[in-house]
């Protein structure tokens, strides 16, 4: 049976686990697996090459792609592995991380020797744990079953009868069985969205829609230049970052918690507003330890 799953990111690389503990525990017919993203593995919003500054908002210890006895599915959960906070601690973590030439191979390193279990990654490092679970699961193959990546984007789902044509710019091919596991789609901009970017052009400013702050060019703004800000929820904090840390600013934590900020200079003068006028309440401390039997 070929089957297609198209999304590396983390619903992707989890499907492609319990097809793989399925197919360990049957013997009878042979299945080849197409991973396909426009992305490397680990897919567009995990994307190792994005900016450091960026965090995830899960504490690492409740970061896995893998399934524990907790959770409750049908057939048996035979590909097992650490999570991410697990993954940071191993010995080995380090060599993998070098053997892959990341360009931010001491950042990866320094943040994996540091990682507590209650800490907040950074997104790109959830990205190279990714690349290492695909890694690790093509080690836990069984003989009857084979698994390619392709890195490319999907134009077309087509059913045939029986099964479907997959169809990327490149090339296409015939698969029994389609799993989408493609995430949130990239929208077009509303009649709202369009008319702020004429706005924003017709005065010699720009406008940036509502778009992975990850994919963001923000080196068109100055320091000092004044940025409207709409709306103050995770990318609010998202380019609040790239336009402070990402700029070369430090923020100091403080005996008593606080934290103060060390601006480089490069900073722009930031307005942010928001419907409600408020921000969002913040993450509190996550003080659960892992259960380990
Ligand atoms: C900026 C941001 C930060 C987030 N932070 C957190 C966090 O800290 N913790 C948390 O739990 N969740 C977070 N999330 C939610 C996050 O979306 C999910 O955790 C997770 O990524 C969803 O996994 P997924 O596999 O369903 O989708 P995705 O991770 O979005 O993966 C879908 C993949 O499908 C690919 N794809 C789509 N269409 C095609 C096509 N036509 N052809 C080929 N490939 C295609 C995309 O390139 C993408 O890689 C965040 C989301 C965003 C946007």
């Amino acid at each position: 049976m070929d089957i297609t799953i198209i999304g590396a990111g983390p619903r992707g690389l989890m499907t492609l686990g319990r097809l793989i503990a399925w197919q360990t525990q049957q013997t009878n017919e042979p299945i080849a697996v197409t991973v396909v993203d426009a992305y490397p593995i680990g897919g567009h919003v995990w994307r190792t090459d994005q900016p450091n500054e960026l965090i995830m908002n899960t504490p690492a210890q409740q970061i896995t792609l893998y399934a524990d006895d907790s959770v409750k599915m049908a057939g048996e959960n035979t590909v097992t592995g650490p999570n991410l906070s697990e993954w940071s601690d191993r010995a080995e973590t380090a060599a993998y991380i070098r053997q892959q030439h990341y360009p931010q191979e001491a950042f990866f390193l320094a943040q994996t020797a540091a990682l507590q279990p209650n800490d907040y990654a950074p997104r790109n490092l959830y990205g190279v744990y990714m690349q290492w679970v695909f890694d690790d699961m093509m080690h836990q193959l069984p003989a009857n079953m084979t698994v390619s990546f392709i890195q490319a984007t999907v134009d077309n789902v087509t059913p045939k009868n029986p099964g479907y044509t997959v169809t990327t710019s490149e090339q296409s091919w015939t698969a029994d069985q389609v799993a989408l596991t493609i995430g949130h789609y990239v929208m077009r901009p509303t009649e709202e969205e369009q008319k702020f970017s004429a706005t924003a052009a017709a005065n010699g400013g720009f406008y940036l829609p509502p778009i992975l702050p990850g994919d963001t060019d923000l080196s068109a703004v100055a320091a000092h230049q004044p940025v409207l800000m709409r709306g103050v929820g995770l990318s609010f904090y998202d380019y609040v970052s790239m336009l402070t840390e990402g700029r070369g600013g430090v923020f100091n934590r403080q005996a008593d918690g606080h934290l103060t900020y060390e601006p480089s200079g490069q900073e722009p003068h930031i307005i942010a507003g928001s419907r409600r006028g408020f921000p969002y309440y913040p993450k509190g401390y996550n003080k659960s330890i892992r259960r380990t039997n």
